[in-house]
């Protein structure tokens, strides 16, 4: 068991860490919207959500997964706003801290290849209480895992079970993709949430 002072340290660490990150402008004149970077971190929490890169909305309300696909992702989870939100238990740290911008042919560009290599080692281990990862969307599963190819590397969601589990991005394409891969609701998702509630408890 850490001491108080340890403790004390250790949140004091983080909040530096944190601090950095969030006046961070290495990539800003990338940033269409500017640099806002979006995440929550804490020493205690037990699950953490590596999801891809802050949408419109959640640039702008500083709000992860304030969004359709955070309902959606939260639904998958069976997890209420209240628990999503308690940092305390939950951390979120998106490969990409800012929102990105557009690609030309539409959908949000990718996160800032920038910002993971900078922040995720500097945050990560910072946060030892984590005992589960979920990889959310195909580029948290390739900056974690490396290259790889999204519903084989989730069907074989046991591969790094129970520290890490890949899933797709929540977005509203995924409605289609969960349909045609019956097993991700039928297997995955029941076994996910069992294990999110013995991390959580
Ligand atoms: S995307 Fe990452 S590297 Fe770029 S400004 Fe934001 S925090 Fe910094």
């Amino acid at each position: 068991m850490p001491s108080a002072e340890e403790e004390s340290a250790a949140e004091a660490a983080l909040a530096a860490a944190a601090a950095e990150a969030r006046a961070c402008r290495l990539c800003a004149p990338h940033l269409p919207l500017g640099p806002r970077p979006v995440f929550r971190v804490s020493t205690t929490a037990r699950l953490l959500i590596i999801g891809q890169a802050p949408g419109t909305r959640v640039h702008e309300t500083g709000i992860p997964f304030n969004d359709a696909s955070g309902r959606r992702l939260r639904a998958w989870l069976g997890m209420d706003e209240a628990t999503f939100y308690d940092v305390s238990r939950v951390a979120i740290l998106p490969v990409g801290l800012c929102y990105p911008g557009r690609l030309p042919r539409g959908g949000d560009a990718p996160p800032r290849p920038e910002c993971a290599p900078l922040w995720h080692p500097r945050l990560r281990p910072l946060m030892p209480a984590i005992r589960l990862t979920l990889l959310v969307g195909s580029y948290a599963q390739t900056h974690v895992l490396g290259p790889g190819q999204m519903t084989a590397r989730v069907r074989d969601f046991r591969a790094h079970w129970p520290e890490i589990v890949p899933l797709p991005h929540p977005s509203w394409r995924t409605t289609a993709w969960e349909r045609r891969n019956p097993w991700f609701v039928e297997d995955l998702l029941p076994a996910l949430r069992a294990l999110i509630a013995e991390v959580l408890a």
